[in-house]
């Protein structure tokens, strides 16, 4: 992705002034001054020139001694976005996303997705007239992020390539189950290594590494090999036991089958515990090669309550291999944890922006 326009080269010392005011509140020039022991002229002469970057902006002004009122600065989160897209059988979804992190604008668009020309060239479309009315409102977009899913059954999948080419800005192509696991970081900073599954239709997953997500296939672990046909080819995959077939009844949708079972029918009951049992064997093979926290994702997800949490928790510490602590890590040897992730409806296009704007805040320095 050219870069070239979007990062202007900065002076010796102008850096340190914009992570001061990235990772913070709006600060006055004396402030800033103080936090960074430098002379007035010298932050005078780098405040201009990051404000003729456009990467500060005045924040406001703030009450200071002598009764004056000071301006104040704050990085400008609105400098640049991303747009995050994902497309559904029926639907484009578009989700501007600023430097901070936040979703500036969203766009939602009912289409029937196609694998002809025809559909790549609406697809096309449809988000470059989102990326227009962005930089319109005042916030250019950086590029465009495409959440693409990799699933083993690829007979009716789409040619994001084709849809890409067809884009006038930059494109960057985010696997669908690691761009949940960059929305996750963005709500977690801290999140270093972690195991992504989300719980839908199907089961996918993302492996976090260092901080950085990487396609996983744990949805194929078998789990009994004499268990029913996984479409991967194998037999008794997690797939086949935790996807959302398990637990619903013919026609029964999500909201129903947890409704139900929150009135005790006996079994709705019995299938969520075997559903329960399934996944915790999986998180207990996960665990037996890498003691880290494992996030809950997809619409399955957002219907786990802190019980049934607890109850996942449960089965996998009785597991010794599983109910060890990180090695190496340093100082927190608290064991890995189980808990439910963001589970937002559209998390894939959100984390496809995400992933270009920390690769920007990564440039600036801002980011490790
Ligand atoms: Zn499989």
């Amino acid at each position: 992705m050219p870069h070239d326009d979007h990062i202007p080269a900065l002076p010796d010392g102008a850096d340190e002034i914009l992570a001061l005011l990235y990772h913070g509140e709006p600060v006055a020039k004396r402030g800033i001054a103080d936090a960074l022991h430098i002379s007035a002229p010298t932050l005078n002469a780098r405040l201009r020139l990051l404000e003729d970057a456009g990467l500060i902006v005045v924040a406001g002004h703030r009450q200071s001694t002598g009764g004056r009122r000071a301006r104040t600065y704050t990085f400008n989160y609105r400098r640049r976005c991303a747009i995050g897209v994902t497309i559904r059988s029926t639907e484009i979804v578009c989700i501007a996303v600023g430097l901070d992190g936040t979703a500036l604008d969203e766009r939602h668009t009912t289409i029937a997705a196609h694998a002809d020309a025809a559909f790549y060239g609406r697809a096309a479309r449809i988000i470059d007239e989102f990326a227009e009315q962005v930089a319109a409102a005042g916030t250019p977009p950086l590029g465009v992020g495409l959440a693409v899913p990799r699933h083993i059954n690829t007979a009716s999948s789409l040619d994001y390539a084709a849809i890409g080419e067809r884009i006038t800005l930059p494109v960057t192509t985010t696997e669908r189950y690691c761009a949940y696991a960059f929305a996750e970081l963005r709500a977690r900073p801290a999140l270093r290594d972690a195991v992504c599954l989300f719980l839908g239709n199907h089961i996918g997953s993302a492996v976090l590494q260092g901080g950085l997500p990487h396609t996983g296939a744990l949805e194929h672990m078998p789990l009994d090999p004499d268990g029913p046909r996984c479409e991967c080819g194998g037999n008794g995959c997690l797939n086949v036991y935790c996807s959302s077939a398990n637990l619903t009844e013919e026609g029964e949708s999500l909201p129903g089958f947890f409704g139900v079972l929150e009135q005790g029918e006996v079994h709705h009951r019995d299938r969520m515990r075997e559903w329960l049992r399934s996944l915790a064997q999986a998180i207990i093979s996960i665990r037996a090669v890498f003691a880290a926290d494992v996030l809950l994702c997809g619409p399955i997800a957002g219907f786990l309550d802190d019980a049934e949490i607890a109850q996942l928790d449960r089965l996998v510490a009785g597991h010794p291999a599983a109910s060890r602590t990180a090695a190496g890590t340093g100082d927190d040897d608290a064991p890995p944890r189980i808990a439910r992730g963001l589970c937002d409806v559209y998390q894939d296009a959100y984390g496809a922006a995400y992933a270009i704007v920390r690769d920007h805040l990564r440039e600036l320095a801002l980011l490790r």
